[in-house]
């Protein structure tokens, strides 16, 4: 169903009711009150300017690093994935340069950059979702990291006004940047190098193959659910010592291949899944005193819990 209402003179399609499991890679949540699609940067900002503060909003990229709530989500959901996904080589003296728009996906990017022989993006190209969600997240993998490619971002802020920042600006750091609350990533300029197209194709490869063996690929999930603690040993070493490895709630489960993904395995609700987080918390941090921070954010009716945006 179409709704104008309550943004009033805003063009960007805008449904209502939108059901938010299929929009995001754990397959779980309830309805989102409003789901926008502008067709530009132009409707973006209009949109974001004229959408009251009283009205929860937030960016939704490709879901895959979201687990949104069985009760949803009672506000307007923006995604730019439709219309808002430009990759262009720029102009720059080397031909290093490459413009990325928010909406585009992570492998969109990957692949850009291996047909234009540039190296450096090749860890994007297993990565689900968008370079808006990656920018957000600093998402990485394989020794990189958006941190190490990006050099300058245009951010809309709360009022939809544009700015230009300089990557050292957005405090990107292991799994999150500090893009102020209530900003978009709109598009950013990335450099990378000169690279052998062969090379770029078998790296990608094999970090593809690391992937399928490693994870479990066939099921819903969002990743790791939990964030490597800065030292000592991984999430998943910490899961799996603390005996749930295969550990069920509903449909909610530790993967046997990896300890660090939940999985769907089809009817998981975000009950299940935040009994099963909770429980996973509570006995590492009993057995072995460190606790396990979220990667994934809990999106509930009024926003994410305890998080900006
Ligand atoms: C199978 C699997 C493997 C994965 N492997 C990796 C991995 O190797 N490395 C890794 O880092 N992650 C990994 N992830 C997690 C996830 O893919 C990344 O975090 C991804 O970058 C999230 O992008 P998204 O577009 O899906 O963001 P979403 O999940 O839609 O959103 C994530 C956050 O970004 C915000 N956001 C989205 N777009 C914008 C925007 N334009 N402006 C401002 N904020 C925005 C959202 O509001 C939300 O806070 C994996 C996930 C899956 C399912």
């Amino acid at each position: 169903m179409t709704h104008s209402l309550p943004f009033s003179g805003v063009e960007s399609q805008i449904l209502s009711q939108v059901p938010l499991n299929r929009r995001t890679t754990w397959r779980i949540g309830g309805v989102t009150r409003w789901l926008a699609t502008p067709k530009n940067c132009e409707e973006l900002a209009q949109l974001w300017r004229q959408s009251a503060d009283d009205i929860p909003r937030f960016l939704l990229g490709g879901g895959s690093n979201i687990l949104v709530e069985d009760s949803g989500f009672n506000g307007l959901a923006v995604n730019l994935s439709q219309h808002i996904n430009q990759i262009k080589l720029l102009d720059d003296d080397e031909g290093l340069q490459i413009m990325a728009e928010a909406g585009a996906s992570t492998s969109a990017l990957a692949h850009f950059a291996r047909l234009h022989s540039l190296t450096g993006a090749e860890f994007l190209g297993g990565i689900p979702g968008t370079i808006g969600g990656a920018v957000k997240m600093n998402a990485g993998a394989n020794g990189g990291d958006i941190a190490k490619i990006l050099i300058n971002a245009q951010l809309l802020d709360c009022n939809g006004n544009s700015h230009i920042w300089p990557v050292e600006k957005l405090g990107l750091g292991y799994r999150k940047s500090q893009i102020p609350k209530g900003w978009i990533f709109v598009k950013g300029t990335f450099k990378l190098k000169h690279g052998e197209q062969k090379a770029i194709k078998e790296k990608m490869r094999q970090f593809n193959q690391h992937r399928l063996k490693s994870q479990p690929l066939n099921y819903a999930s969002a990743g790791s659910t939990f964030k490597n603690p800065t030292k000592g040993p991984a999430a998943w070493k910490l899961i799996d010592d603390a005996g749930f490895r295969g550990m069920r709630i509903g449909d909610a489960q530790v993967s046997e291949k990896h300890s660090n993904f939940l999985v769907n395995l089809g009817k998981a609700t975000s009950y299940d899944m935040l009994a099963l987080i909770d429980k996973i918390r509570e006995k590492v941090i009993q057995k072995t005193g460190e606790s396990l921070n979220l990667e994934v954010a809990i999106l509930g009716p009024q926003g994410f819990r305890g998080k900006d945006l």
